[in-house]
């Protein structure tokens, strides 16, 4: 039998109840204008977003993965290439590279915060290197200024995966305007989430912004007017028309996700078996997701969800040990931080709603377990 679900580990319905008449409604005038695809809310939330980043461009489209591979093939990496990316992520980082035609060359992740080790990148750059994409996981950032000073000297692309840092920072640098071009993600469950898929890509290049709107509009921006092939990957209307209700909420929630993290950190301070996620001193902290590693992971993980509490693992392989990469013949001492990660790492409920009671009472269940 199912149990009862106490502390869910994402709550989705909170948000849409304290913003239900202004979604109702947006979504609701769509239907009556009948602009079904592109349109004002796209163009205002494309405005919006921009803004929001401080990118000159942003261009909508389907959702985040297609934002990385308008991003990547726009900048014409293909077969033959090399593309450095992080071990720990999400598979929409390394399958949009080998969908260009070029290889995913993976590196280790910082022990403290998750994020790409930047002083293990230089030792993989080869001469088919042309693009580093980091991800700013769990919602902070990697080290971004140093990324780019390595992307400077060796004449590389930098493209940031921002899929799960809206509104991030880094020494008072933003997630999304270091890059040639950024990718974003909607995706409900991201700190700024649509009611189905959606994505955005941001840059300040005027002209690689036309060639990857060009791009995912099957190469046209006028109809009939193909520059060349390209892809059908737009922002859906109705979830443009969502995304400005929720766009004007997004600073206050990322402050809620916070405040909830410090409740955390403070409260799980003297469980000896936990350890607890570190904030950069020098970064924004928006915590997508709160991750804790633990002993005896998985018999906490199915204690607590005895109890009611819902927990995840993000991520429970590391990319180059999925079987899509077999072909790569990686050994988990390749990556050993990110791969010794594996078995301890726990993500927690963590969304803006999620009550102090919640918190407080996920932490006595996690000492229990413990006693
Ligand atoms: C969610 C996510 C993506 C992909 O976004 P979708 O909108 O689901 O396609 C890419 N990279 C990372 C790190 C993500 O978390």
């Amino acid at each position: 039998m199912q149990e009862k679900i106490i502390v869910p580990f994402v709550d989705l319905k909170l948000q849409y109840l304290s913003l239900k008449k202004e979604i109702d409604s947006a979504v609701l005038s769509v239907m009556e204008n009948t602009t079904f695809i592109g349109g004002e809310p796209v163009t205002s939330f494309e405005n919006n977003f921009a803004q929001a980043c401080g990118t000159k461009h942003s261009i909508g489209v389907g959702n985040g993965t297609d934002a990385l591979y308008i991003i990547l093939k726009s900048l014409g990496i293909t077969a033959g290439d090399e593309v450095i990316t992080v071990a720990n992520s999400w598979i929409s980082t390394s399958e949009t590279i080998s969908q260009c035609g070029a290889k995913p060359v993976f590196i280790d992740i910082d022990p403290d915060y998750y994020s790409i080790d930047v002083n293990k990148i230089e030792e993989k750059i080869t001469n088919k290197t042309k693009a580093i994409i980091p991800v700013h996981l769990f919602g902070q950032m990697a080290e971004i200024d140093k990324v780019s000073t390595l992307c400077k000297k060796h004449n590389l692309f930098l493209v940031e995966d921002c899929a799960q840092s809206h509104l991030s920072e880094y020494k008072e640098i933003e997630a999304g305007t270091t890059g040639i071009a950024s990718a974003f993600s909607f995706y409900p469950g991201k700190n700024l989430g649509a009611y189905g898929d959606a994505g955005v890509i941001t840059t300040n290049d005027d002209s690689l912004a036309t060639k990857m709107r060009m791009f995912a509009n099957h190469g046209a921006m006028v109809k009939h007017q193909h520059q060349m092939e390209g892809i059908n990957s737009r922002l859906d209307t109705i979830q443009a028309a969502i995304l400005n209700v929720k766009l004007p909420h997004l600073q206050k929630w990322n402050e809620q996700r916070l405040k909830n993290a410090l409740l955390y950190n403070h409260l799980l301070a003297d469980v000896s078996e936990i350890t607890t996620p570190k904030i950069n001193p020098a970064a924004k902290h928006i915590f997508h997701l709160y991750v804790i590693r633990a002993e005896k992971r998985n018999e906490l993980m199915d204690y607590l969800t005895k109890k009611g509490i819902q927990t995840q693992i993000h991520y429970p392989t590391i990319l180059p040990l999925l079987p899509a990469y077999n072909y790569l013949n990686h050994k988990a001492e390749d990556f050993p931080i990110a791969s010794s990660y594996q078995d301890s790492i726990l993500s927690l409920p963590m969304f803006p709603e999620l009550t102090k009671e919640q918190i407080q009472l996920l932490v006595e269940t996690i000492k229990a377990f413990y006693k």
